[in-house]
């Protein structure tokens, strides 16, 4: 039975979908005005195990992860400008050449990483009727009022008939004491008013009619509209970065009851954050690190490129609400535990089943099972795996033996949790290269261990120790075990 802890609740809960064998979960997706960072990597990585995960036990999941290209209300501090409109003015862009550039490069980082695209990946820019129409509901119950073409939600009515707050645990007398001064302050009753319609200044490029003003949603409601159109009034999970329980996800409750009634969400699932040594990412600390710098090593606080396969694991390596740190140093550790579970899995699939195993092998499956179900515990499914390959090695070097079941077993194992759940890509990882060019380079060195194999047998000593010892000199470690030749790069 699977547990996930519940935001909401504070506690873990078994998952039981609202439908039979179905489950609708929605994760707050980019806001494409820049290049994807760390910051995105977690989230979508956290949410792809769960996907993957819920997928494996049978669940047919729709899984909806947003585009946020309009009404984003995070502007730009100088100017008051929307950024993705700002990016547009400055390179005499359509504002939505911005947002497919920055959404196919978004993608491509993505699928480098090894995540799964989400079911519907819907944008707010094509969901302005559905908006309209939500902010219509929440006049009618009362919960928002118009002023000067704008619509804004009435955080303490509600607060008084409902608990605004409750998901990010914040007290509504302590957020007015503590609120700053806003844009736009004049025209709202309180500053704690978010915006559910914004009247567009003259220079604002991206807007839409409405009956309040030419203008463009705010930022909050899209999720609440498109949340409810592809997953229904009800729905499963909600998940995202914990920087967006507040405000986002609390706005995303109040616009939700205030015009159903009820709560959309029965779980809410949050991702801790990622610092990057010891600090947070922000532009102040000049360490925002994007995903191509990562994967080119072209960053200051880089030594050298990393892999996506090394980000991937590094995140995993760690539980999805405890925090991570990023450093090179982490990083270079992180590429040299990956190293040796892909040694682990090479090994594996290399050995030669003995008549009969010297060994009982612990169930690594229903152990890795129990981690997953533990709200996705991916640290200790490594551990159990790390584990699985102290015998593989142990078999690979002759001193205990695994028979053909067994070895299907870890095979089993491997192909499931490492590959499938994980999200681990066992050909090329590590590599830059492309894998046509991989598979030519092995196939070459496979080859040369042929020839020397030949010679050996042979007793042809010189032209044997003349390749070992050339390949030695170019990095190569050879190692002749018991199912035959081995070989891979030394890693300094
Ligand atoms: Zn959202």
């Amino acid at each position: 039975m699977l547990y996930i802890y519940n935001t909401l609740s504070r506690v873990k809960q078994p998952f039981k979908p609202l439908h039979e064998g179905r489950v609708g979960m929605y994760v707050c997706g980019p806001t494409v005005y820049g290049d994807a960072h760390l910051g995105h990597a977690r989230p979508a990585i956290t949410f792809d195990i769960l996907f993957r995960y819920l997928t494996h036990l049978g669940y047919k999941v729709r899984y909806v992860r947003n585009i946020t290209d309009v009404g984003h209300l995070e502007h730009d501090a100088d100017s008051g400008e929307d950024k993705i409109a700002k990016k547009a003015r400055l390179e005499q862009l359509e504002p939505m050449e911005v947002v497919q550039y920055f959404l196919n490069r978004y993608h491509h980082d993505m699928e480098a990483l090894n995540v799964l695209p989400p079911s519907i990946e819907p944008h707010a820019s094509g969901h302005i009727i559905e908006q309209i129409e939500y902010v219509k509901k929440i006049l009618e119950s009362g919960y928002a009022y118009e002023s000067k073409g704008s619509v804004y939600f009435d955080v303490a009515k509600y607060n008084k008939d409902h608990n605004y707050g409750k998901l990010s645990g914040r007290n509504i007398e302590d957020l007015l004491s503590t609120t700053r001064e806003l844009d736009g302050q004049d025209e709202k009753h309180n500053p704690l008013d978010f915006a559910l319609w914004k009247k567009a200044a003259p220079e604002h490029i991206m807007h839409w009619p409405s009956p309040w003003s030419e203008g463009f949603p705010g930022w909050h409601l899209e999720c609440s509209t498109m949340g409810e159109k592809y997953l229904g009034e009800e729905f499963d999970i909600h998940g995202g970065g914990m920087d967006l329980m507040f405000p986002h996800h609390e706005c995303e409750i109040a616009q939700s009851v205030a015009a159903k009634g009820h709560d959309t969400v029965r779980y809410w699932m949050h991702n801790n954050m990622i610092t990057i040594a010891g600090k947070k990412m922000g532009k102040s600390y000049n360490n925002f690190i994007t995903l191509e710098q990562f994967f080119k090593g072209e960053h200051p606080l880089l030594s050298r490129p990393y892999s996506p396969m090394v980000i991937r694991f590094f995140i995993l390596q760690a539980h999805y609400r405890s925090t991570v740190d990023f450093s090179d140093a982490a990083l270079e550790a992180a590429d040299k535990a990956l190293q040796k579970m892909l040694d682990g899995y090479r090994r594996l699939q290399a050995l030669v089943p003995a008549e009969k195993s010297s060994v009982e092998l612990p169930d690594f499956a229903a152990k890795c099972y129990e981690a997953m179900d533990d709200d996705l515990n991916t640290p200790m499914v490594i551990a159990e795996l790390f584990d699985a390959c102290r015998y593989i090695n142990q078999a690979s070097d002759g001193l205990i033996t695994l028979d053909a079941a067994d070895i299907d077993k870890l095979k089993d194992l491997f192909k499931t949790f490492l590959i499938d759940l994980l999200g681990i890509r066992v050909d090329n990882a590590g590599a830059d290269s492309n894998t046509a060019q991989t598979k030519a380079f092995e196939g070459a060195v496979d080859l040369l261990m042929d020839v020397r194999k030949n010679a050996k047998a042979a007793k042809d000593w010189a032209t044997s120790d003349f390749i070992r010892d050339r390949l030695a000199a170019l990095g190569f470690d050879v190692k002749d075990t018991k199912n035959g030749v081995e070989w891979k790069i030394k890693s300094n």
